[in-house]
């Protein structure tokens, strides 16, 4: 079964084979995506691939159920723009830790948070370890970051320097122009081409760019988008199946 968490009743919840039944919490934000895009972008690029996944095959026999979407993260970098919504980390952890302390309680035994934002990933996969340990389950990750290499292997693509797609880009526009058209304004595109030194931690978006914008946005084209959201549901999709096949049946940490 594949189906949307909110969707079931408790006597279902009750039925279900913990050791085939995965969980899927989406995770994104609410911040500044430069002038051209809306300040839900990571959350509209989110719910693009939470679709895109529900449309996939999977293990047979297995459940997947997507949890309802946080859709708030750590976004402190983008604060000087307004709009910028911003959890504190301590807070992000809190959630999480909840939600999966929660899934545990009932007896699951596989969480997959599936997250669309840079501030958040630090975050989540530094915890993940303790959630694991605390509540005895099983925590993994997959960032729609890590999907974007490998995109130039397709002709259309190979140009775009991931390292310095960092945020509200040719990546991103192009994926909300492909999905999302009416919420994009191509007028106000702009383009800041630079790479953060490896060493460059908590920085703020404004020491780089009074705009908001890291990487070219005037580039993006929704023909780019749909190349990029097949490709990244494709390699989401495979990531999935990998982490199902290999965790059907294991048990909790505990
Ligand atoms: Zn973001």
């Amino acid at each position: 079964m594949i189906a949307d968490y909110e969707t079931l009743s408790w006597p279902k919840f009750r039925d279900l084979d913990r050791d085939r039944t995965f969980l899927i919490l989406p995770v994104s934000s609410t911040e500044q995506n430069g002038p051209h895009l809306p300040v839900g972008t990571d959350d509209y690029i989110l719910q693009m691939f939470v679709s895109g996944l529900k449309d996939q095959e999977y293990e047979p026999d297995t459940n997947l159920l997507f949890m309802p979407r946080l859709s708030y993260g750590r976004s402190m970098e983008h604060m000087d723009f307004p709009g910028t919504v911003s959890l504190r980390p301590e807070t992000l952890i809190a959630q999480i830790d909840d939600i999966v302390g929660c899934a545990a309680e009932h007896g699951f035994r596989h969480v997959i948070l599936l997250n669309s934002h840079g501030g958040n990933t630090g975050i989540l996969f530094g915890v993940a370890q303790a959630w694991q340990k605390k509540h005895g389950i099983h925590v993994y990750g997959i960032d729609l970051s890590t999907l974007w290499p490998g995109i130039e292997a397709i002709p259309e693509l190979s140009h775009i320097p991931v390292p310095r797609e960092i945020h509200a880009g040719e990546i991103e526009t192009s994926l909300m122009l492909y999905r999302y058209p009416e919420l994009v304004d191509m007028t106000k595109a702009c383009t800041a081409m630079f790479e953060l030194p490896g060493w460059q931690t908590g920085w703020s978006t404004s020491d780089f760019t009074s705009d908001g914008v890291m990487g070219d946005a005037k580039a993006a084209t929704p023909e780019k988008g749909k190349l990029l959201y097949d490709f990244m549901t494709e390699k989401a999709a495979a990531v999935l199946r990998e982490l199902m096949a290999s965790n059907t049946g294991r048990p909790a940490r505990a």
